[in-house]
């Protein structure tokens, strides 16, 4: 089969030699999967999920039994005194911009510990100018920079005690940056550090790309609030769009009064039968996760082999599902990419080229062969086309077809 895509011999000979250099990863991998599988499960029965909270609501979507019951899974899950999730979130940013606007209030402070956060958030903080910027309502902002890929844990501390901050922002996952995401010990880390010298600052988390990861999730180690997109990791593929805010009761009632309107808050919300869909896509998850990690994992292992410089290494210990490659040239990137569209099962004979994306200084370009817009936990592939030509590679609902993708990608730097 194969042969009929255009891979040479080769290259199906290395992928099979790597694959068994990585079986030892694949089972850790595996691992984590049954364990958060099991995790969901527990969750749907404890919650005695059932066809009835497959229903629908229209208008006000007062009572919707499915939303409901999925908001307590979702807590559960998350092991968090409540929860969001909304298709009324058009996506993980948006849902980042209704928490801060939710919890910030003119004067206040808040603070990234991650450095520059991702790129969509710039707007909305008022780092890049906006007419309606956190900024514009006189909401602080204050940022600390990542060192040698770890918190700078003292200068946070002294940070917090010079003067209040309302709000701490920390993104897990690198974004467009070369940093490495943060794991879940240095998170608990730093929350550790932090409460310290402040009890009261709310710790926000950018759990984006890092769901299922791992068996721990941030609320369990002191984090506040967790924010994330369902056309990532907790969609599975299935949730058409949406995205979750968990967290402390008290947090989730202000986010949910932002969303809707206050009075009315999480009370309000028709779900127009999306409900099975988040549920599905929920139960799914932790394997579409499993699937993205493997495919990362053996991207990672070829391209090393064939030297190519690659973040994490095969055999690191990964903190989210983004798998990036150094390629040097631009050349190159725009090969890969173009190889991983070819790789996809819709839009297969499209050719992605560089463009001026909205709100990107340098052009971007994009593979993404997606049956939801957007949709990051399928098999996807972008960079900036900027020294030294990074490619963040991201996805895979099987390991089968991203396994595809990647031959397809590697034969295209061999063109
Ligand atoms: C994807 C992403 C976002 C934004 O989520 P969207 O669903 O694309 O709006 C925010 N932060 C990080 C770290 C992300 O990876």
């Amino acid at each position: 089969m194969y042969e009929q895509f255009g891979i040479s011999e080769k290259i199906v000979n290395l992928c099979t030699k790597s694959e068994k250099d990585v079986e030892k990863i694949f089972k850790g991998i595996d691992e984590i999967c049954e364990y958060n599988t099991l995790k969901v499960l527990k969750a749907f029965q404890d919650n005695h999920i059932s066809e009835i909270h497959f229903g629908s609501t229209t208008g006000y979507g007062y009572s919707d039994i499915g939303r409901e019951a999925i908001e307590k899974v979702y807590s559960q899950i998350f092991k968090a005194e409540d929860s969001l999730v909304r298709s009324q979130f058009i996506s993980g940013t948006h849902a980042l911009t209704v928490a801060l606007f939710a919890f910030l209030r003119p004067g206040d402070t808040m603070l990234s510990i991650t450095g520059l956060p991702y790129d969509t958030l710039h707007e909305v903080i008022g780092i890049k100018e906006n007419a309606s910027s956190l900024k514009s309502y006189n909401v602080n902002y204050d940022q600390i920079d990542i060192v040698n890929n770890d918190f700078d844990y003292e200068k946070i501390q002294k940070r917090l005690q010079e003067s209040k901050v309302k709000l701490i922002e920390i993104q897990r996952s690198k974004g467009y940056s070369t940093r490495k995401s943060i794991t879940i010990e240095q998170l608990e880390k730093v929350i550790k550090a932090i409460r310290e010298v402040d009890k009261e600052v709310i710790i926000m988390v950018d759990n984006c790309y890092c769901e299922f990861v791992t068996k721990v999730e941030p609320i369990e180690i002191g984090a506040d609030i967790v924010v994330g997109s369902l056309i990532k990791n907790l969609g599975g593929g299935i949730a058409p769009n949406g995205a979750y805010i968990v967290g402390r009761k008290d947090l989730i009632e202000l986010a949910g009064e932002r969303l809707t309107a206050p009075g009315e808050g999480k009370e309000v919300g028709p779900t127009l039968g999306i409900n099975k869909s988040i549920l599905q896509g929920l139960f799914f998850a932790p394997s579409v996760v499993s699937s993205s990690l493997k495919t990362a994992v053996l991207a990672s292992k070829m391209l090393e082999t064939i030297g190519y410089k690659t973040e994490p290494k095969y055999d690191e210990k990964r903190a989210d599902i983004v798998q990036t490659i150094e390629f040097g040239l631009p050349e190159k990137l725009i090969k890969y990419c173009q190889g991983i569209q070819m790789g996809s099962p819709i839009e297969s004979s499209s050719v992605p080229e560089p463009w001026d994306m909205p709100g990107y200084t340098d052009k971007v370009i994009m593979a993404a062969g997606a049956f939801t817009q957007g949709s990051s936990i399928e098999l996807s592939c972008d960079g900036p086309i900027r020294p030294p030509y990074v490619a963040f590679m991201q996805g895979g609902l099987t390991y089968q077809y991203g396994k595809l993708g990647v031959l397809k990608a590697i034969q295209m730097l061999e063109r």
